[in-house]
């Protein structure tokens, strides 16, 4: 029994120092609880919450469907300011960044609130501004020859330099938006490409929405050559589904309720899945972590990558999903190494960035895996 909880605590901290890409966390999502018990406590004490009533629900680890629902309608509440904005962004890089993840994509939905003042403009530059005001560890935010990209990447474990992380964003469409709203945000993703915008996602609630809707966004994106990636059968819409691999985005999100057919078509099309375990298990999307279709893409070599999707919602981390699938699936260090490697492959940054983090890779794998 001893032995064992010393494999697990050993494998748990291998998969924390393995360097990892995140390309799939919502910024919301990602919300620490400490910050979320917080900032609650604020708003109920300006009468705008019942702070009790949500005390419990942010405090407890494994919540159930109904109150990861609860919580997402808090961080609506919570998230209509711009310096609560900052703060969080701040805070979720800062955490990426300490389990070892070396690039980031984090993605949010711009939010126009005419009471508050905000913009879908002001409140990207409130996230904008989070991501710069992050002091723990090293932000780089830019393509091209800027110099802090040439600085080497931090060595793992035991170094007194700032850990470095590479961060992107993608302006996600609603699906409760309009036709307009959502060729605003694509416009937007357009303008602010030169501060770390690098794509387009549409999410939200699967049960709400049309796909005919967000096409023309979606497909101006396309043309504007702004890489996309879909929220894909999260619920078993036939309709949508075969419509979303049809239209062939860069890459997709979950892929849980596919048939025998929509399986074949997504493997022959061999598009990215962003595959996250712990969310899909808890809001019903699989079955459970064994029965997860992570096994059966896995092995059918189909490009992949782990992702969290919400890690404060769901109590996960990147490193958590990772020793996830080497406790369930029994993969080896070598081959969790390699799923971390690929995905860098999958990342909307640009060649230059990928070359630097395929380098990163080489540097670290041999102390890794040996
Ligand atoms: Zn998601």
């Amino acid at each position: 029994m001893e032995a064992e909880k010393e494999k697990e605590k050993e494998m748990r901290e291998w998969c924390v120092a393995l360097p990892k890409v995140e390309l799939h966390a919502h910024l919301n999502g990602s919300v620490r609880d400490s910050t979320l018990l917080e900032l609650a406590k604020q708003l109920g004490d300006k009468g705008d919450i019942v702070f009790e009533d949500v005390k419990d629900v942010i405090m407890k680890n494994g919540r159930s469907l109904p109150e990861c629902f609860r919580l997402f309608e808090l961080y609506h509440i919570l998230t209509t300011d711009h310096d609560t904005v900052t703060r969080i962004t701040k805070e979720v890089v800062e955490d990426f960044a300490m389990e070892n993840v070396v690039y980031l994509e984090i993605r949010t939905t711009p939010k126009n609130n005419e009471a508050k003042g905000m913009t879908k403009r002001s409140y990207m530059n409130a996230v904008i501004k989070g991501l710069k005001t992050v002091e723990a560890v090293e932000v780089v935010l830019f393509d091209s020859n800027s110099r802090a990209d040439k600085t080497p990447m931090s060595e793992l474990g035991g170094d007194t330099r700032k850990k470095k992380i590479y961060v992107r964003l993608l302006l996600s469409i609603d699906r409760r938006e309009t036709t307009l709203a959502a060729l605003d945000t694509v416009n937007l993703a357009m303008e602010m490409k030169d501060q770390g915008v690098i794509g387009i996602d549409l999410s939200g609630n699967p049960v709400v929405g049309e796909w005919e809707t967000y096409l023309p966004a979606l497909e101006h994106a396309k043309e504007l050559g702004i890489p996309i990636t879909i929220h894909c059968g999260e619920v078993a819409n036939r309709n949508e589904i075969r419509a979303v691999l049809d239209f062939c985005p860069q890459r997709l999100g979950h892929v849980c309720c596919l048939n025998d057919e929509e399986w074949k078509k997504l493997k022959s099309l061999m598009i990215p899945v962003e595959i996250c375990l712990t969310s899909n298990v808890m809001t019903g999307g699989a079955p459970s972590l064994e029965l997860h279709h992570f096994a059966d893409l896995y092995n059918a070599k189909h490009p992949l990558s782990l992702c969290t999707d919400d890690s404060g919602l769901f109590s996960t981390s990147l490193s958590n999903e990772y020793y996830l699938v080497a406790s369930t699936f029994g993969l080896s260090k070598a081959e969790l190494f390699q799923l971390a490697q690929d995905a860098v492959e999958f990342v909307f940054a640009g060649d230059e960035l990928k070359r630097s983090l395929r380098e990163l890779f080489e540097r670290v794998g041999k102390e890794l895996t040996t």
